[in-house]
């Protein structure tokens, strides 16, 4: 048999990082054929939380956070799961074409100047130093490969102070402890003024991230805001405690 050593080593590198699925954990492949499956029975759509909070942009998200996506969202965004990228960016990219198909205003944008911003929700930056990168720009990068002259990203939103976990605050207080939290850096703007912009997180729940983001664009002068997300969680105030708690903490998990 002849000797292989690209594959003596891919075998090695096998052995050190074994794979799992990361949406349901089965062993020798990293995203099964099933938990494809559940990912692609989603499709994009309009979405608005209930209650709908004030200056809740216009939003398109692809399917329910929960069950192998809310696995693999995790293990993306905290498991170390950077190859995850990819396989979120497929549903992505149909989200933003949906969402695009629908909004005049950032299509006459890409249309008429050939250039339309994507801008990641921001990342708090311990969480941007232990992932080694920032998840949310990463996607957008992407979910726009092969276009990314067209639909830049621009990783202009920074968090400008600390904010309390967003897990077992109410609505109100949700709102407060993000209000003003999140501003464009500095030399970011001049990207954005006057033009209609996608602003793109992984996971929306009650709204709040996706609001306090667009606020901040629209003070630099930048809008109208569309958002896209992948996933929606649906949080009722009728739910069980268990699942009102996965509300609050999946909605943590999209403010970072
Ligand atoms: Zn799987």
């Amino acid at each position: 048999m002849p000797w292989r050593p690209g594959e003596d080593l891919l075998h090695l590198l096998e052995l050190a990082a074994p794979t799992a699925c990361g949406g349901c954990g089965r062993e020798g492949t990293r995203w099964c054929g099933t938990c494809r499956q559940a990912l692609a029975a989603g499709s994009a759509r309009r979405w608005t939380p209930t209650p709908c909070p004030p200056g809740f942009p216009p939003t398109w998200t692809h399917t329910a956070y929960r069950d192998e996506v809310r696995t693999a969202v995790v293990a993306w965004k905290d498991g170390g799961r950077a190859d995850l990228t990819a396989v979120l960016a497929v549903p992505l990219r149909g989200v933003l074409a949906a969402a695009l198909a629908a909004s005049p205003d950032h299509l006459g944008t890409l249309r008429g100047t050939g250039r339309l911003p994507l801008v990641p929700a921001p990342s708090a930056r311990a969480g941007t130093r232990a992932r080694g990168e920032h998840r949310v720009a990463a996607l957008c990068r992407e979910t726009t490969l092969g276009r990314r002259a067209r639909l830049p990203t621009v990783d202009a939103l920074r968090l400008a102070r600390r904010v309390e976990d967003q897990a077992g605050l109410d609505a109100e207080r949700r709102r407060s402890n993000l209000a003003g939290a999140v501003r464009v850096r500095p030399g970011a703007a001049d990207r954005l003024v006057g033009l209609p912009c996608v602003l793109v997180d992984d996971v929306v729940t009650t709204g709040a991230t996706l609001v306090e983001c667009a606020r901040a664009l629209t003070a630099a002068g930048a809008g109208p805001v569309l958002a896209v997300t992948l996933a929606a969680t649906h949080r009722r105030s009728s739910g069980t405690p268990t699942q009102r708690a996965r509300g609050r903490l999946s909605e943590a998990s999209g403010a970072d």
